[in-house]
């Protein structure tokens, strides 16, 4: 018999604590069925978010048979609380929302979540869930819809985006957002090899300019800058700022590549005129990179970085230069080479070797050369030529030459100790044109003399003609610094570059370096015989002393002596050896004849 009162049957949620109790007095005895139904109404009710029991009792008819305040507001299901057909809620028209719990329902599926679609449901973004529920006697289809409102959460995701896309000074987009573009372009169906050209600006001088200026100028000329460029493209160029002072262009090309020259012509045309910030006019150039927009590359940024390799180039040769597939091959070589010897410095992996300095006059060792080797991961030892380039161009030789400086002086410091006294020997390190631009060289070089107790006039700085070329007015001070440290300084490899005589005779410079190109020939070319006379009366003059480079026969050795150069270097002596064995040969050389 049935009861007058509701059973509760284990699978059913107990309702009797949840229901209101004037309800309970006024309606009493209520079926069972009413009892769930309001019950279920109250769950919907005190839920914070938008909610709806969707039922159906098979496709095409789909009902919502209980919903929220939250998700009668949002769905537009005006005064129409239960059994409205899906059909009446806007939200279930005009978004995927309807047709997909049309599908769910009817599926085997017991939940499914998504995000509803670009804000078709009022300009709003919802996270959506459908959960199954189940059958009930009136419908063998029901589920649980649940909207969450993720508006606000998108919105700001929104405008993180767009900041994380501009560039915040020009209004520009930035480098990820230019990569973007290139990489929209490759995926698009429409794309052909060589429709789009990417090119690369880089202000020149820029870094100095902003010293001279301060910041805020430094800014206003970014700004101006941009906004010429953008005067000299075409519209639908997209111009992004990609670096500190570099700027990257998209550009169609509709005649091939003679449009990204053109362009590249009209920017420059566009710096013609110089810039005035506030009291000052200043002239910036600048140099144009272009890499065709190609499919090969495996992601975008790699054609800005084609380009940006380009740049480079354009540097070198004031033109505008345009990518080829080849160059980036070696590129990434020396990139490769670039990481070995970056972890090679980090790991102390390098060592020093020491070639003899010898006084032509009376056979005696005056001093070493310190020269950096490397022995690569794979058992070869590199050419220090070719991995000072890349530490030069890389700026790892800043904390190589530190490392030099330190273990040539550590080296002179091991041999006095181990010989119980001074040695009479000088020690000659090379000091590359970018370590005097970035590095303060005197202070590394006062720290390694005081910190292992050498006297600086036994030390040489080797410097190329380069360094004094680029910057005359810091290669002065970093010379004076050096002298005021009693160290010498020797010009290397002189005669290859382009140092004018009046550097020479205005910086500090103590011994020059007869480059090996001259010295190898002088037997057999007259003139480089010429050569090495003039530069031996031209430190005469100047009161400096000289080292001949690349002595390999004693006849060279002679001749020069003769001739009246001091000191000589090369295989003929001995090859550049490790710091025991140079220890060992200077030993032999000052053993007694017998
Ligand atoms: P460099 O300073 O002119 O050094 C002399 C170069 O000539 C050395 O080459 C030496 O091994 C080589 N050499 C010496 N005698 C002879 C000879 O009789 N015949 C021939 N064919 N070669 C001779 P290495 O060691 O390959 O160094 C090449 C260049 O790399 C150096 O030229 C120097 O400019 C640079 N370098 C080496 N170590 C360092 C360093 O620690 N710092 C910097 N900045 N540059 C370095
Ligand atoms: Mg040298
Ligand atoms: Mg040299």
């Amino acid at each position: 018999m049935q009861s007058a009162f509701p059973q509760r049957r284990s699978e059913e949620p107990a309702l009797s604590l949840a229901f209101p109790s004037e309800m309970a007095a006024s309606h009493w005895p209520v079926s069972r069925d009413v009892l769930l139904e309001t019950g279920r109404q109250e769950y919907l009710d005190a839920l914070p978010i938008a909610g709806a029991v969707i039922c159906a009792d098979g496709p095409g008819h789909i009902w919502i048979d209980k919903s929220n305040r939250h998700f009668r507001r949002i769905a537009g299901l005006d005064g129409n609380p239960v059994d409205a057909p899906i059909a009446d809620a806007r939200l279930m028209t005009a978004s995927e929302i309807g047709g997909r719990v049309e599908a769910f329902i009817i599926s085997d599926a017991e939940e499914s979540e998504f995000d509803s679609g670009d804000g078709t449901v009022g300009g709003r973004h919802f996270a959506v869930r459908f959960a199954r529920l189940r059958p009930a006697p009136y419908a063998p289809y029901r589920c649980l819809l649940t909207l969450i409102d993720r508006t606000a959460q998108v919105d700001t995701e929104r405008s993180l985006r767009a900041e994380m896309l501009r560039d915040s000074l020009t209004g520009l987009p930035n480098r990820l957002a230019f990569a973007e573009n290139v990489e929209l372009l490759l995926q698009h169906p429409n794309f052909s090899e060589g429709s789009h050209a990417v090119l690369v600006i880089d202000m020149a001088r820029f870094s100095r300019v902003n010293e001279c200026v301060g910041a805020i100028a430094g800014d206003e000329l970014l700004i101006a800058f941009a906004s010429r460029l953008f005067s000299a493209l075409a519209p639908g160029n997209v111009l992004a700022r990609i670096g500190s002072d570099e700027f990257g262009v998209l550009m169609r090309l509709d005649t091939g590549l003679d449009d990204a020259l053109a362009a590249a012509r009209r920017i420059k045309e566009a710096l013609v005129m110089p810039f005035r910030l506030s009291e000052l006019e200043i002239q910036v150039d600048c140099s144009i990179g272009c890499a065709l927009v190609s499919g090969e590359v495996d992601f975008a940024e790699e054609v800005v970085r084609n380009a940006q390799f380009a740049v480079k180039r354009a540097k070198d040769n004031n033109e505008i230069h345009v990518y080829e597939p080849h160059e980036g091959q070696a590129a990434r070589r020396l990139f490769s080479l670039e990481t070995e010897l970056r972890r090679a410095i980090e790991n102390g992996q390098l060592t020093m070797a020491f070639q003899p300095l010898v006084d032509l006059q009376s056979g005696a060792v005056s001093g070493f050369e310190a020269l950096t080797r490397w022995e690569r991961d794979n058992g070869d030892h590199a050419h220090a030529s070719e991995f000072i380039a890349v530490a030069e161009e890389s700026g790892l030789i800043v904390p190589l030459g530190r490392w030099a400086i330190e273990e040539a002086v550590r080296t002179l410091a091991d041999w006095d100790e181990k010989a119980g006294q001074e040695l009479p020997l000088y020690m000659g390190v090379n000091v590359s044109a970018v370590q005097i631009a970035r590095d303060d060289v005197a202070a590394q070089v006062s720290a390694a003399l005081a910190h292992h107790k050498v006297e600086g006039r036994r030390l040489t700085l080797e410097l190329t003609e380069s360094a004094i070329v680029r910057d005359p007015e810091r290669a002065a001070s970093v010379l004076n610094g050096l002298k005021a440290l009693d160290a010498r300084i020797a010009m290397d490899d002189f005669g290859t570059g382009y140092t004018s005589l009046a550097y020479l005779q205005r910086l500090p410079i103590d011994i020059l370096k007869i480059d090996r190109s001259f010295v190898s020939q002088m037997m057999t070319d007259r003139d480089s015989f010429a050569i090495i006379r003039a530069v031996l009366s031209l430190a005469t003059a100047l009161g400096m002393s000289t080292t001949a480079e690349g002595i390999e026969t004693e006849d060279l050795a002679r001749t020069l002596g003769y001739l009246g150069c001091s000191h000589g270097q090369g295989y003929h002596f001995a090859m550049p050896m490790t710091a025991d064995d140079a220890y060992a040969y200077i030993l032999s050389r000052s053993a007694p004849s017998t």
